[in-house]
């Protein structure tokens, strides 16, 4: 049994980051260390304006506790930070642990957009993070704002891809989430021979809550029980679509909760 250590916001509401990456860990058999960074009354789309707590006061003594308990993880998870004190502290904290594996979903936009609250320190907060990790999982909007290169909704995947590279270690992959081939959404990065791969599957109608979520936890998981980086993400990109296709299967009357989990949770279970 391997330990995973995930940090990400906790939303009470909604089904999304901390809520559905522990399920999806514990499937794959990890012991998982929760860690939230910042709470939330419900995740940030469509409720209104959430009631949080910041934990900048918090995580330096989670840190220093766990330092003290000799507690160390094989994996590690990043996902939504929130700020570039907790940015600082996290990177900090990583970066003297002996970690097998370090998955950075930058979480910082969409549609072209910073999310509200962040600005460049914060990107640039991101960017000393993402220097540490083994794989990054941007989206285009992040993997423009990380590069510097203007954002368009399908950019030359290579010339980005490239950039990328740059930010990270020599060891590091980036991987773009939300790449578009013909009909297909999925998943696009860098083979050893420096040519662009993709995976994908059908864009199926709609837009989800948690996918980009769920998706790290999956990538992260699969990596750290050894898969190669293609097999995880052609695993990754087909259970995705079987969560989507789940959630459009329910016919659900409140389209804010977070992907449904059952159908890729069976899936994970029946993989070797
Ligand atoms: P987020 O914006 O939450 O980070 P992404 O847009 O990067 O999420 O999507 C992550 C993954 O979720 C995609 O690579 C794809 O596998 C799946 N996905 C997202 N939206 C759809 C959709 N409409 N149809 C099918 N799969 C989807
Ligand atoms: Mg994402």
């Amino acid at each position: 049994m391997s330990s995973i250590l995930v940090a990400e916001d906790l939303s009470a509401v909604g089904g999304i980051s901390l809520s559905a990456a522990v399920p999806v860990l514990t499937a794959l058999q990890y012991d998982v260390a929760a860690l939230p960074t910042s709470l939330l009354s419900t995740h940030t789309s469509g409720y209104g304006r959430p009631a949080v707590v910041d934990l900048a006061d918090w995580l330096p003594r989670v840190f220093q506790h766990w330092t003290q308990a000799q507690l160390n993880f094989d994996a590690a998870l990043i996902g939504y930070v929130g700020s570039v004190e907790l940015c600082q502290q996290l990177t900090t904290y990583l970066t003297e642990q002996p970690l097998a594996l370090l998955v950075v979903d930058p979480v910082l936009g969409d549609l072209g957009e910073l999310y509200s609250g962040f600005d460049q320190h914060y990107v640039e907060a991101m960017r000393q993070l993402i220097r540490h990790a083994d794989v990054i999982l941007p989206n285009v909007t992040e993997a423009s704002l990380l590069t510097g290169r203007p954002y368009t909704s399908q950019p030359d995947l290579a010339a980005t891809l490239r950039a990328l590279a740059t930010l990270m270690g020599p060891k590091g992959h980036a991987v773009i989430t939300d790449a578009v081939q013909d009909d297909q959404i999925g998943c696009a990065w860098l083979d050893e021979t420096g040519q662009v791969a993709f995976v994908g599957q059908p864009r199926l109608p709609g837009h989800y809550n948690g996918t980009g979520d769920v998706l790290a936890a999956v990538i992260a998981g699969l990596l750290g029980r050894g898969f190669s980086l293609t097999r995880s993400l052609e695993l990754a990109s087909q259970w995705l679509n079987l969560a989507v296709a789940e959630t459009l299967a329910q016919h659900r009357s409140d389209p804010r909760q977070g992907i449904a989990l059952g159908a890729l949770l069976r899936a994970i279970l029946t993989v070797d």
